[in-house]
């Protein structure tokens, strides 16, 4: 008997696709022609290159805390939604779906799809350390891993994390002690979080912050993560940022609202190989560095490896090198389908 049979197939089209014989899933859609009616989307975090899916009316996937950060920062309300938790399975037809912690930021998430014959991962943005607002990324077995690389060059090994978070609190007890105040340009959600967490735990400074930063403070205190600051549009916020002695976390590119006795800084992964200008620059990730991937692929037993984004084409030739895996960038998706009788 002829039997039409969809091959399962990935790819990007305007986000990363896994067709299967149950349907499309797309990942992380980038843009709205991958946003079928039929297809089922799953956004992996709240970071804002990640989120365009929250605003088509496809049926979508995502972490009760990913859908709250979106909605705070975003002011909007989500719909046609359905929330996944960590370890819990999501049924296509035959194709489960997995949910895991990708220890990028609260609520981040890898996508384990089982077909009946494969097992695809897809990592989203990825951190394999714990820190002090997240856990280590979970690391499960696959067929095919479909995993990012923004850190995927041999020069971005991190310093160990215990190490910047020392060197970030030193640099600003200093500025403290010498009348100016410490400012963190950072991410909304996510590194401005920790951020904070990080002079709750290890100083009595007190921490003002942006109000959007504050939004996604909330939700963060929702899950139990315990920070304690002040929003800079309130009353004491105000006073707090006009006499100092407190650390200010605020987002890139808001300089207007920096008041002049402010020592500015970045923590991001890049601060390992550029400079900041006249700011201090710590090397805190939220990401893997390109050991920590190395590794997190090898312990996963993937056949077979798609990377994207950042230095998807060099950290493919490492795999194929060190680890015998076959790895290239991620492809185009194409439209292809295969008969078979
Ligand atoms: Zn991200």
């Amino acid at each position: 008997m002829e039997r039409r049979v969809r091959e399962n197939r990935v790819g990007w089209l305007g986000g990363v696709v896994i067709d299967t014989d149950d349907g499309r899933m797309v990942f992380d859609p980038a843009a709205t022609r991958s946003m079928e009616r039929d297809a089922h989307i799953f956004i992996s975090h709240a970071h804002s290159d990640h989120t365009l899916g929250f605003q088509s009316n496809v049926m979508k996937y995502s972490t009760k805390e990913t859908k709250r950060i979106f909605e705070k920062l975003r002011e909007k309300t989500v719909r046609n939604w359905r929330p996944v938790e960590y370890g819990q399975k999501v049924r296509m037809g035959d194709t489960e779906i997995t949910t895991l912690n990708a220890g990028h930021m609260l609520g981040s998430a890898q996508f384990q799809v089982l077909t009946h014959d494969h097992t695809y991962v897809y990592t989203g943005d990825l951190n394999c350390i714990s820190t002090l607002t997240t856990d280590a990324a979970d690391v499960p077995e696959c067929d095919t891993l479909i995993i990012e690389a923004t850190y995927g060059d041999p020069s971005f090994i991190f310093p160990r994390r215990e190490r910047t978070y020392a060197r970030i609190v030193n640099w600003a007890l200093h500025e403290v002690k010498d009348g100016r105040m410490p400012t963190f340009h950072v991410y909304s959600s996510g590194k401005s979080q920790e951020i904070v967490r990080l002079f709750n735990v290890y100083t009595k400074l007190p921490v003002v912050c942006a109000s959007v930063v504050g939004r996604a403070n909330e939700v963060y205190n929702e899950a139990g993560v315990d920070l304690s600051f002040v929003e800079a549009e309130t009353t004491e916020g105000k006073r707090l940022l006009r006499k100092g002695g407190c650390v200010y976390v605020t987002t890139t590119g808001s300089n207007s609202t920096v008041p002049s006795h402010a020592s500015e800084a970045m923590a991001t992964g890049w601060a390992v190989r550029f400079g900041s200008g006249s700011y201090a620059s710590f090397p805190l990730s939220s990401h893997a560095g390109f050991d920590q991937l190395m590794k997190y692929v090898a312990k996963t037993g993937a056949k077979r490896v798609y990377v994207f984004t950042g230095y998807s084409e060099l950290i493919s030739r490492h795999l194929r090198r060190e680890l015998k895996i076959e790895a290239d960038p991620l492809p185009l998706f194409s439209q292809r389908s295969i008969l078979e009788f």
